[in-house]
């Protein structure tokens, strides 16, 4: 590898060079700590055949580290001023870069674009804060196959993916995060490793898709948890009677599975919902054809 690009001094010297200063609107924070970058970078990929999916490279940091492990890197940029700077200042040729909006972008498509036969595919990032959460529900509802994604985020927004029942954070963006992956805390980030520095701390947390549930309709689920959080402090009788909209079909319902009208839904494991859904799913007819 060339000269490490997360540090304070190479940092300033390629925003001088090719005068890109960090636009606030894309979400630039750029990592000066070569050791954070390096640990991502490790935690992200397993082994060099693996396809790495990279959002958001900026001048490069994690992008050099990410190319090191990886035989094969494609990294998707918004800012139109970056490619040339990638393309200089990282020197592996198997780095792609494609000047795209993630949110824009047909993952699937992407994924069989890129995948070579029986490839495995990951994604690493230090995200855009401001986009976190639909960068992540854009990958959780891929088609294609993904192995895991390893990605730094607001810390207070890792904490709501790594929630439990009983946990304050825990909410529907858990339980749905949950149903499809093993979510993991790699590591807690300060603030002061970043150019400029943000005024919220980080986390980097990694999403391994576990395959464990295939209910019928994976939408009609989401909803249901989704309307028994709408109002947290309401019991989760409140809240799926509005779901069901039939008060004694909803009683009847959570009983059926053994949740108590009266509890709350962050008191219900996800298992818990899966069952409710189930019994939803047939008794409100959505089940039947
Ligand atoms: N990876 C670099 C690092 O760690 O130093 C930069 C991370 S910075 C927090 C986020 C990066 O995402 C920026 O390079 C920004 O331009 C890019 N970005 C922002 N919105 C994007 C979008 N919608 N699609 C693709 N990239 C985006």
């Amino acid at each position: 590898m060339k000269q490490a690009i997360a540090t304070v001094k190479k940092t300033k010297e390629i925003q001088e060079k090719y005068k890109v200063f960090t636009k606030k609107s894309f979400g630039q924070n750029f990592i000066i700590e070569p050791g954070v970058v390096e640990k991502i970078a490790n935690a992200a990929i397993q082994s060099r055949d693996e396809l790495v999916f990279e959002i958001g490279p900026g001048i490069g940091a994690l992008t050099q580290f990410l190319c090191e492990k990886s035989d094969q890197v494609v990294a998707f940029e918004i800012d139109e001023r970056l490619p040339v700077v990638l393309e200089n200042e990282i020197g592996f040729d198997h780095l792609q870069i494609v000047l795209e909006d993630i949110l824009k972008v047909d993952i699937d498509e992407k994924i069989r674009e890129f995948r070579k036969p029986g490839q495995k595919v990951v994604f690493a990032s230090n995200l855009p804060y401001y986009i976190t959460t639909p960068i992540l529900f854009k990958l959780f509802e891929a088609n294609e196959e993904i192995e895991r994604i390893t990605v730094m985020m607001q810390k207070e927004v890792g904490e709501r993916f790594l929630a439990h029942e009983n946990d304050k954070e825990y909410n529907a963006l858990s339980v749905i995060t949950q149903y499809r992956c093993d979510v993991k805390k790699v590591m807690d980030v300060s603030r002061r490793v970043f150019w400029p520095s943000p005024n919220v701390d980080s986390m980097v947390i990694q999403f391994s898709f576990h395959h464990k549930y295939h209910l019928e309709d994976e939408n009609y689920f989401f909803d249901l948890v989704k309307a028994c959080f709408t109002q947290r402090r309401k019991t989760i009788y409140n809240n799926f009677q509005n779901f069901v909209k039939d008060k004694t079909l909803a009683k009847q319902l959570l009983e059926q599975v053994n949740i108590d009208p009266s509890t709350r839904a962050q008191q219900c494991t996800l298992e818990d919902f899966i069952r409710l859904y189930g019994v939803t799913y047939a008794g409100t007819g959505k089940g039947k054809n």
